[in-house]
């Protein structure tokens, strides 16, 4: 599918959604809708296959999940030579102070708090790391 669709022959990025929520998909999928190729996953085992067997350009990746949270997730990418390089952006309700840093240290490259209400917000930072991936020839 990559490569086609939405934008008529220009590549389009594909985009991994790690989320459990339901709701919190479909949102997802309204502001993601005609920009990317979006696949979801709703936990971490279901994602780690995934993302192995069909290598996303970027993954939004939810902290709170059921069995294997975001951060064990985001320990696994980085420690897989084949999924270490991707761009990874927490997406967390768990907004407290020193949290961005938290998260950034972690090696998450970016870090979204939820409800999103400002959904350039996450648009602009997915392009950041999508720019970065492609100068970096990834
Ligand atoms: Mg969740």
């Amino acid at each position: 599918m990559a490569g086609t669709g939405a934008h008529g022959g220009v590549a389009v990025s594909t985009v991994a959604v790690v989320e459990d929520n339901a709701d919190n998909r479909l949102l997802l999928q309204a502001i993601l809708d005609g920009l990317y190729d979006v696949v979801e996953y709703e936990n971490g085992i279901d994602a780690l296959a995934g993302l192995s067997a069909n290598l996303p350009d970027l993954v939004l990746l939810d902290i709170s999940l059921p069995g294997m949270d975001g951060n064990e997730i985001l320990a696994r990418i980085r420690a897989d030579e084949h999924l270490a390089g991707l761009p990874v952006i927490a997406l967390t309700a768990h907004a407290m102070a020193g949290d961005r840093e938290k998260y950034l240290s972690a090696g998450f490259n970016d870090y979204i708090t939820k409800p999103i209400v400002d959904e350039q917000l996450l648009l602009n930072a997915m392009e950041k790391w999508l720019a970065a991936k492609n100068t970096r020839g990834l």
